[in-house]
């Protein structure tokens, strides 16, 4: 059975949650709904904490380990951020070396797989939004209150 994410706080305008310490990420585990297969070590977080314009996941794999598939997507653009460990980015047959601090873009049409390449685990935050949806950001969204 894999760990459910702790709801620490929740409000009008927000939903707080915990996933628990990072480097015990494998406690998750996401069920294809197509493929029946289990991704151990993933975890998506729009749904739980209730976000509606983008996704998050985090996803850690130990030593030798990496994504089973390559994917592509219909239409969201892709963001990932190496957060610990080192590995190997294939998009589009091209390889990009990752370590702690590596970040990356995708779009929707890029053939993706990873794989750490490390001795320790490697753990990888992604975040997924609709292409060409974003109108605005940073200062030009902000408001002071
Ligand atoms: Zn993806």
């Amino acid at each position: 059975m894999t760990k459910e994410i702790e709801i620490i706080s929740e409000g009008l305008n927000y939903t707080a949650g915990n996933l628990g310490v990072l480097d015990q990420l494998m406690e998750y585990e996401v069920i294809n709904p197509a493929t029946k297969k289990g991704l151990p070590g993933k975890v998506f977080l729009g749904e739980v904490l209730k976000m509606t314009g983008l996704e998050v996941s985090l996803q850690i794999f130990p030593p030798g380990m990496g994504m089973p598939f390559t994917h592509k997507h219909r239409q969201n653009e892709e963001f990932y951020i190496i957060l610990k460990g080192h590995g190997e980015f294939t998009i589009d047959n091209t390889v990009v070396p990752l370590c702690e601090g590596t970040v990356i873009r995708i779009a929707p049409n890029g053939a993706r797989i990873w794989h750490n390449t490390g001795n320790e685990p490697m753990i990888v935050l992604c975040v997924q939004s609709a292409a060409g949806s974003l109108q605005q950001a940073t200062t030009k969204d902000g408001i002071l209150c």
